[in-house]
């Protein structure tokens, strides 16, 4: 009899999980809960703003679900039971829990229903329609995915003025290289409102903390994300053990998956590699090996939109370190290594890639 698994959620965890699992020989039921085929979620913003097809996003064709047997099934799965390995009411040998995250909304006050998600393919479709060139975007929130967006957004021809309540974009991660950034954002049109946030949304617009009214036609936010909660625990994530599993054949894996004290961040790669150790510890499981603990990877901070680029790797921030920034990398760029007692640590590139290759093979 083949080993009948399933997977609760067909993200990037989901279907790494589901197609090394069927690689070795499991029958595989892989539950998503929206009714297109899975797709690389950070292409959203090129989808919301009319530069990719919804099409042309997918991670697999339909027909390497059927070629692998992957029995692909849409609807969302209401009721887990993890003792049982239960799905709906059908037992399974064993599961994968990989329900990822939804967009997080802050509760504004006033007219909060006006503020949009970019979370999901129907998200990303129903900016698509409200975002024509020429009209006025607001953007609240100057993480990864709001940046990229205001660039795209910018790139299509919106008018968008980027909100950031933090006083730094990013998280603060760029230092002193920020600039670079802020200079190819304002170089692209977009308009930065740092260091200020939201008091209230009104039906025109929103007015910030200092009073200003800022009008737009569309207003977006990309103020984080929360863990999707089946199984989950108070704050959403799902607490695994060190190997990611919950009881005897259930694992989870992605966003919620939280196996170390370490907050985890919502990345692809990180989503990839847990699907790839539940599905390999789900088979060690069975056949009667020793299951492998997660390890944090560390991993870099990446964005690459029209007319910018990041890319931050390793330690940056922190007692005892020294910065020394690099000549060249060309206009508006900005090239930062970060040493402890004489070593590089860590790396901030911006609007370039020039040597960065080499500096990463110099990273200690
Ligand atoms: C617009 C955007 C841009 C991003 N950019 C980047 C980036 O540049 N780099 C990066 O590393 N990360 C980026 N991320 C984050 C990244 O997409 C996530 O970390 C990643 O998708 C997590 O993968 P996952 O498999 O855990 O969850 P998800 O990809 O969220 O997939 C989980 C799936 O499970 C489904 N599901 C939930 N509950 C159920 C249920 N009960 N039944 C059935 N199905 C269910 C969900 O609908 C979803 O389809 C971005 C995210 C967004 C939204």
């Amino acid at each position: 009899m083949k080993f009948d698994v399933a997977i609760v959620g067909a993200g990037h965890a989901g279907v790494e999980a589901a197609f090394a699992l069927a690689r070795q020989g499991a029958r595989v039921t892989l539950f998503s809960d929206e009714p297109c085929l899975p797709y690389f979620r950070p292409r959203l913003i090129a989808v919301a703003f009319g530069q990719a097809a919804p099409e042309a996003i997918a991670i697999k064709p339909r027909k390497a679900y059927e070629d692998a047997g992957i029995d692909l099934r849409h609807g969302a799965v209401g009721h887990v039971d993890a003792g049982a390995r239960a799905v709906d009411g059908r037992v399974f040998d064993g599961l994968v829990l990989a329900t990822g995250s939804r967009a997080f909304v802050p509760p504004f006050q006033g007219e909060r229903g006006r503020a949009r998600p970019l979370w999901t393919l129907a998200d990303a479709e129903a900016l698509r329609g409200a975002c024509a060139p020429g009209r006025a975007l607001t953007l609240i929130g100057g993480g990864v995915l709001g940046v990229e967006a205001a660039l795209r957004a910018a790139e299509a021809g919106l008018r968008v003025t980027l909100v950031e309540a933090a006083p730094a974009l990013l998280g603060g991660c760029l230092g002193g290289d920020e600039a670079a950034l802020r200079g190819a954002l304002e170089a692209r049109g977009v308009a930065l409102r740092v260091g200020v946030g939201v008091a209230s949304v009104t039906a025109e617009g929103i007015v910030l903390a200092d009073g200003t009214a800022l009008a737009d036609d569309v207003l977006l936010c990309s103020a984080g994300a929360r863990p999707n909660g089946a199984l989950a625990g108070a704050e959403g994530f799902i607490r695994t053990r060190p190997d990611l599993s919950l009881a005897p054949g259930v694992y989870a894996a992605g966003d919620p998956a939280q196996p170390t004290a370490a907050r985890p961040v919502c990345q692809v790669r990180r989503a990839q590699l847990m699907g790839q150790l539940a599905a390999g510890n789900l088979l060690a499981e069975r056949e009667g090996r020793p299951t492998e603990a997660w390890a944090e990877p560390a991993l870099p901070l990446t964005l690459v939109a029209p007319g910018a680029s990041v890319y931050v790797r390793g330690e940056t921030r922190g007692e005892g370190l020294e910065e020394r920034r690099l000549e060249g990398g060309g206009p508006g760029a900005a090239r930062t290594v970060v040493c402890r007692e004489g070593r590089p640590v860590g790396l901030r590139w911006v609007n370039t890639r020039e040597a960065l290759a080499e500096w990463e093979k110099r990273l200690a």
